[in-house]
């Protein structure tokens, strides 16, 4: 019987995660990956670490406890030979007290529940998972991971809002998301010695968003207080001028409730194409409204990086990854044509291919695919948390 532990990445439509076999050897030793769609009907999908399904069919209601259930019985009875140890669950938002991954203890977790004002559709989510997990395996110790902390290096002026002093003292602030993956992607670069490269990372999924970094440190992003700012994303609006916020709420007839749903769930490229906010389906679609909606993701992204090229003071690597940045040539392409006078120059065959360097030889800056792990990193701080006990 091997001990294994269970990464559970929550996100909108899906939990991705990953089951890892804990050895001697401190690094998490990945068994086997994949993701329970919660959205429609749940539907668990598990692939081997060579990429052969093991798994594809569709489980109980949509619940995340019946997922979870689900999940847990095919690790222990079906997968063979593992008992589970342990949980880790990327929780969105650490608010200013959590900075580091931590044991979630029922005060942690009520305490995680509080901040749910700072990310309103995302924070529940991540929790319903640990309650799940409570209620099925009470004594499995369950670590959160957040998404904020990896950004908690960053300084004024970049975190900062010009707003008057004492808002900043009440926590207003840029707190910036997306920390595993550029915490995977800042752990990859320094693997291959290129972590004093000035880095930005575009992870580009359904939600998207920036970090410049240098020395495994992110020194500004995209995101801000909430996951609403900078790029435009598969719903919501990314950065926005505020005074259209107070013209709608003054003169509009818009609630607060309204809002919400307007700039989390129907705006970015749904609300500009009108027909999708899955970029496949927009690269796929002959309507005007869709090619303006990529258009106008690819712009904000190109204008974006430049803003971040200039709080690095250059750039020498651009990192593409999540869903789009990893699959989509066309907005890679789009997005490195936009900057070319930045001296980027990429190999369209290469980007076609999807190869791991897309920039040609003579490029002045590096362009990279990497895909993202976000559950390994997970793993990785759940075996530092425990080890600490
Ligand atoms: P998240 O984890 O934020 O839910 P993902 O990282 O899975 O999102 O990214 C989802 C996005 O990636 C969707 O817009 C989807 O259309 C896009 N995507 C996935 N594969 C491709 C592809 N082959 N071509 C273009 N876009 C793709």
């Amino acid at each position: 019987m091997r001990d294994a532990i269970l990464s559970l990445n929550t996100g909108s439509s899906s939990i991705k995660f990953g089951v890892y076999d804990v050895g001697e050897a401190g690094e998490p030793a990945t068994a086997a990956r994949g993701a329970i769609r919660t959205d429609r009907t749940p539907r668990l999908v598990v692939r081997s670490v060579e990429g052969a399904s093991l798994v594809d069919r569709e489980v109980g209601r949509e619940d995340v406890s019946d997922a979870i259930d689900a999940l847990v019985n095919w690790v222990e009875q079906e997968f063979g030979k593992r008992r589970l140890i342990g949980c880790g669950h990327r929780i969105v938002h650490g608010g200013t007290v959590f900075s580091d991954p931590v044991l979630l203890s029922p005060p942690t977790v009520d305490a995680l529940e509080k901040m749910a004002p700072l990310a309103p559709l995302h924070q529940p989510r991540s929790i319903a998972p640990v309650h799940a997990m409570a209620e099925l395996r009470p004594r499995l110790r369950q670590v959160g991971c957040f998404d904020t902390a990896f950004h908690r290096t960053i300084e004024p002026p970049a975190g900062c809002y010009a707003l008057p002093r004492a808002y900043e003292e009440r926590g207003i602030r840029r707190f910036g998301f997306h920390g595993l993956s550029y915490e995977y992607i800042a752990s990859y670069l320094a693997q291959e010695g290129k972590a004093d490269q000035r880095t930005v990372v575009a992870h580009l999924g359904n939600g998207a968003s920036l970090c410049a970094m240098r020395h495994g440190h992110s020194l500004d992003t995209t995101m801000g207080f909430s996951a609403l700012d900078g790029l435009v994303m598969g719903t919501r609006c990314g950065t926005i001028d505020p005074g259209i916020l107070l013209y709608l709420l003054q003169h509009d007839g818009m609630t607060p409730d309204k809002l919400q749903d307007l700039l989390y769930q129907n705006s970015g490229l749904l609300g500009v194409s009108g027909i999708s906010g899955d970029m496949r389906d927009l690269e796929q679609s002959k309507d005007p409204h869709a090619r303006e909606a990529v258009e106008l993701f690819v712009f904000r992204a190109a204008r974006e990086i430049a803003a971040l090229a200039s709080t690095l003071g250059g750039l020498d690597c651009l990192v593409f990854t999540a869903g789009i940045g990893e699959h989509s040539a066309t907005v890679r392409w789009g997005i490195c044509d936009r900057l070319r006078w930045l001296g980027i120059s990429i190999d369209d065959a290469g980007n076609q291919r999807h190869d791991p360097i897309v920039s040609n030889p003579t490029s002045s800056v590096e362009v990279r695919i990497i895909p993202t792990d976000e559950e390994i990193v997970i793993a990785r701080h759940w075996l530092a948390v425990i080890g600490q006990f």
